[in-house]
């Protein structure tokens, strides 16, 4: 499957602009983190690519043919969980993933219901009411629902939300499976849950694309910006730096902080990822 989005742009009815000019190309097999600070536009651009939402210019095609003319088709070959998903609290977990499998029209559900159920470890969970469950078990639900039919193209809005360490460590191993033979698109704003399984990149903000590439060449471009060094009381008054930890020690406050020019006597470090996606979210935040 190959989705291309051209020239995409999305102005809510109320006057907002949450997305602009966006240009994508994104091709199984491929496992995308979609990253970026609240409000900076995943969602709008997750419910376009599922034809929830009508862009106000510019294109979506799959496979070469506009998303307009092959909507049907592509919602038999998608799963998705948006990001605020709501359950049937009185239905036990199978009849949830039955129904839903109905509304998909999948027919004969039964294997599917099991394959998404062993999926998401929910089988002894199957006929507990979904009332009795723990948000990080009702977020599998969510996640198992999108499964079903076993789809080509994936989309989990901030999948990770209410999970605990070791079910997120998980479901990125999960995440990565599932898409060595998938089309996946995950957004989240937290950089572990794709620091280690994400293949491709993408940094919205404020509805433009900051960054598309690998998780390395992100990494590359905050390279001499990242640094330790004692507090300083010039550091305040520069407005490129971010101080992302503080300690005390004896000859001062260590610190460790991105900028665009670091501090004097800074002693440059190997960017993290963390390090990266801040550097490039304030670079370019402040350079508007
Ligand atoms: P994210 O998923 O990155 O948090 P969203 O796509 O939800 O961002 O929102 C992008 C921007 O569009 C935000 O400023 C948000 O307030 C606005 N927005 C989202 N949905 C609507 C809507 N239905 N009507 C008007 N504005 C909206």
């Amino acid at each position: 499957m190959n989705i291309t989005i051209d020239h995409l742009n999305m102005t809510y009815p109320t006057g907002k602009q949450a997305l602009r000019d966006i240009n994508l190309q994104m091709e199984t097999p491929s496992l995308i983190g979609l990253l970026g600070p609240n409000g900076a536009g995943k969602s709008t651009l997750m419910k376009l690519l599922v034809a929830a939402l009508l862009p106000t210019d510019g294109s979506i095609s799959v496979d070469g043919t506009p998303l307009t003319a092959c909507e049907k088709q592509l919602k038999s070959s998608l799963g998705y969980l948006p990001q605020h998903f709501g359950l049937y609290d009185e239905l036990s977990i199978w009849q949830f993933l039955d129904y839903m499998a109905a509304l998909k029209g999948i027919q004969n559900s039964r294997d599917a219901i099991e394959r998404a159920i062993t999926a998401t470890d929910l089988t002894e969970k199957r006929k507990a009411k979904i009332r009795t469950l723990s948000g990080g078990q009702r977020q599998r639900v969510g996640i198992a629902q999108a499964l079903l039919g076993t789809p080509e193209f994936l989309i989990f809005d901030e999948p990770t939300v209410g999970l605990d360490p070791e079910e997120r460590i998980r479901f990125r191993n999960f995440f990565s499976e599932t898409a060595q033979d998938k089309l996946v698109l995950l957004s989240t704003h937290i950089i572990e849950d794709v620091q280690s399984v994400c293949n491709q990149l993408i940094v919205i903000d404020q509805g433009r694309i900051l960054f598309t590439g690998t998780p390395e060449a992100l990494i590359r471009q905050a390279e001499g910006h990242v640094g330790m060094f004692l507090e300083q009381r010039g550091d305040s008054e520069n407005p490129s730096l971010h101080i992302t930890s503080r300690v005390n020690t004896a000859q001062g406050v260590l610190c460790r902080g991105v900028s665009e020019t670091l501090p004097g006597g800074a002693q440059a470090m190997e960017p993290t990822l963390e390090d990266a996606y801040l550097f490039l979210i304030t670079r370019e935040g402040g350079a508007q």
